[in-house]
């Protein structure tokens, strides 16, 4: 962690998917130290199956309330994407609700896109409801995030794009998730987003990550955590980006795949300023959110920081 905090001085970081909710303070300390600056959280699914409408109301208020507030604590500004992920679009019943109350949420500040949609299964429900979710991106005219499948990735990942070129979606304002070696160039072609995430221990390490940036340089491509309730390391972001530095990947791409390019796409919803954090105001961890806070009766220990360095 002290090389890390050091190497990286003077750098700022974007995390464009990461699910905090299911992270502790501890995290977002350490993202702070090494410079994560705004994080995207996108709605995804819990782990286990929600059982009503209430449950996803009470989840999207948090998503733009309470941990919002949180992540302002600890410096770092948070927003969000607003969907029904491709999981529990199986539910029918449950969808048909969910899509109800999805238009008053994407209008809220702070919402950067719909997401994180698209396919699990490939089911005939997830494309029903992941088509419905694109033309409520048009309408609003915000950003898509979607969540390609961890099985039988190629097809969902092409299946995907088609469906968005189908829905007149500019491929400008789609970022494509969770992709890897065979299926960047195809995401490339189409001029859609290509965003990897970063796990600690399957799918993208760092050293691939750099691979892929040295083949294919910096242009729209994005680097994230995905960090959630699973195996995965909430600072993925700055560590590729050390490692980066550490391989000779100039300044300029580091730069682009951990911070402007996320920028770029999420900016598209004009929710997404770099303003918001550069000219942030300091930090009092005696504020208050809805009569709660995050200190639980301590005092405030900025020291805190420096034990975490060491
Ligand atoms: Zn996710």
């Amino acid at each position: 962690m002290k090389e890390l905090y050091h190497k990286l001085q003077g750098m700022r970081f974007i995390d464009p998917h990461i699910h905090m909710t299911s992270r502790t303070t501890d995290d977002y300390e350490r993202m702070a130290l090494l410079g994560v600056k705004a994080i995207i959280e996108p709605a995804f699914w819990l782990g286990q199956p929600r059982t009503s409408v209430g449950s996803f109301r009470d989840y999207f208020n948090s998503l733009v309330g309470w941990e919002r507030f949180r992540a302002s604590q600890f410096g770092i500004k948070h927003y969000c994407t607003i969907g029904l992920n491709a999981k529990e679009a199986n539910d029918e019943a449950l969808a048909e609700q969910v899509m109800e109350i999805l238009p008053r949420y994407l209008q809220k500040e702070g919402v950067v896109g719909v997401g994180e949609i698209g396919f699990d299964d490939q089911t005939a429900q997830e494309e029903k409801y992941f088509r419905l979710q694109l033309e409520l991106a048009k309408k609003y005219q915000l950003p898509v995030q979607i969540h390609t499948p961890h099985r039988d990735k190629k097809r969902g990942t092409l299946r995907s794009m088609e469906i968005c070129l189908e829905h007149g979606l500019d491929p400008g304002m789609v970022i494509i998730d969770h992709n890897n070696e065979e299926t960047i160039e195809k995401v490339l072609d189409l001029g859609f987003w290509v965003a990897f995430t970063i796990y600690p221990r399957t799918k993208m390490g760092n050293e691939r990550m750099v691979k892929l940036v040295e083949t294919y340089g910096a242009d729209r491509i994005i680097v994230d955590s995905s960090a959630d309730w699973g195996v995965s390391d909430p600072l993925a972001v700055p560590k590729t980006a050390y490692m980066m530095l550490e391989k000779g990947i100039p300044m300029a791409q580091i730069e682009a795949v951990t911070y402007k390019n996320a920028l770029l796409a999420y900016g598209q919803s004009g929710q997404f300023e770099e303003a918001d954090w550069l000219q942030s105001q300091p930090i009092d961890k005696a504020e208050l959110y809805g009569g709660n806070g995050v200190l639980r009766g301590q005092n405030p220990q900025e020291e805190l920081n420096k034990n975490i360095i060491e």
